[in-house]
């Protein structure tokens, strides 16, 4: 399973929403591919779409899709060299599959900040350097070995070769690797590199409790937006200490909560979403009266991979993808009514699966 993980500088807030996600999170007996470890936190991707198949349906139960958030603590400036238990850290992040770098744009003066001031591109600068140094060193290791094996007339060295170059010469200009414009087939070669600065990012901007309501006001916040727009990385604002309480409510007395302070949704399923999408994940459902549920599979599976998903039986024997578009369903009103309108597909097993498809698998046993 993917996941993304939480890095950031000390005292910028990521325990306290990590604690929120373990508390808000779902039971991993529910998501037996999910890891039973205390640096894992188990999320439930929320989605609209499941509550409206669910008012059309009627199942006798409704199963949310989740993934994993990890929590990587205690990246401090010096890392790459291997200060503060540093390479363990970078050792971990290099796990994960997408980064969510938590920056400070909270001004407590109770609160130490490791630099001494507030000063969240300060910290972001921190923390992508170290990671642009650990990749550099990977890379510099790997161009003596290949450089070598090129000389050689070596045919995949002749090819990784370059690749190198291109990288070190990005990573010296404080370039992350995926910054880097590769074809397809070199992106692969890059992608045997395990980089850290390879893997998608975003930006979890943590605000204090009075910014919750209108971020924009937040100085720190457009600085972050700033930074991250040139890195075409995306900026979630959440305030940890607010999701931490509301992370203890149900789902009735959250409601009332945000609605009380006129948000729509909170910050933290605004994170949920975009780490989703980050790691490149999309979401099927099933709907039957038994059971509606969300799966989660990756962008560009074809219909048998996503029949595996539920079971593995269900690949092997694929004959046909009965499916049918979100939109089409609601847009029918009834799986029969969208049938009669011709709206549900026969799809083979080179079919792309969609985000919101609602499939009904026929298999072979
Ligand atoms: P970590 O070292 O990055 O894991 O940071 P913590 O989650 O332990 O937070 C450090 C301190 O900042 C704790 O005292 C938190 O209560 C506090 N803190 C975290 N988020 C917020 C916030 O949104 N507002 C305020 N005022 N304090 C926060």
């Amino acid at each position: 399973a993917l996941t993304a993980g939480i890095v950031g500088l000390p005292n910028v807030g990521k325990s306290t929403l990590f604690n929120a996600i373990t508390q808000a999170g779902a039971e991993s007996a529910n998501y037996p591919f999910c890891t039973i470890d205390p640096n894992v936190g188990i999320v439930e991707v929320p989605d609209h779409r499941l509550t409206k198949l669910t008012e059309l349906v009627q199942p006798k139960k409704t199963v949310p899709t989740a993934f994993e958030f990890t929590d990587i603590a205690g990246i401090v400036k010096g890392a790459s060299k291997g200060e503060g238990l540093g390479n363990k850290f970078l050792a971990h992040i290099r796990e994960v599959d997408a980064i969510c770098q938590v920056v400070r744009c909270f001004a407590d003066d109770n609160i130490t900040h490791v630099s001494g001031k507030v000063d969240p591109i300060s910290d972001i600068e921190i923390i992508n350097l170290e990671l642009i140094l650990a990749d550099l060193e990977s890379v510099e290791k790997r161009i003596s070995r290949v450089g070598k094996m090129a000389k050689q007339k070596d045919k995949e060295a002749m090819v990784e070769f370059p690749i190198l170059e291109r990288l070190k010469e990005a990573l010296e200009n404080d370039q992350p690797a995926r910054a880097v414009e590769f074809t397809p087939e070199e992106a692969k070669v890059v992608k045997g590199l395990h980089l850290l600065t390879a893997k998608p990012m975003l930006y979890v901007s943590n605000v204090g409790e009075d910014d919750v309501q209108d971020p924009s006001t937040n100085e720190y916040v457009q600085k972050v937006r700033e930074f991250a727009a040139k890195d075409n990385a995306e900026v979630i604002v959440v305030c940890a200490k607010i999701e931490e309480e509301i992370s203890e409510l149900d789902a009735e007395e959250k409601e009332m909560f945000l609605s009380e302070l006129g948000i729509e949704e909170s910050g933290l399923d605004q994170l949920i979403r975009a780490t989703y999408n980050l790691l490149g994940l999309a979401t099927y459902f099933t709907a039957g009266v038994q059971e509606v549920r969300a799966w989660t599979f990756r962008q560009g599976m074809k219909a048998p991979q996503c029949a595996g998903i539920i079971h593995s039986d269900f690949e092997r024997g694929f004959i046909r993808a009965e499916t049918v578009s979100y939109d089409d369903l609601v847009a029918a009103g009834s799986m029969t009514a969208a049938r009669e309108a011709g709206k549900v597909r026969l799809e083979g097993k080179d079919y792309d699966v969609k985000d919101g498809d609602i499939i009904h698998f026929r298999f072979n046993v």
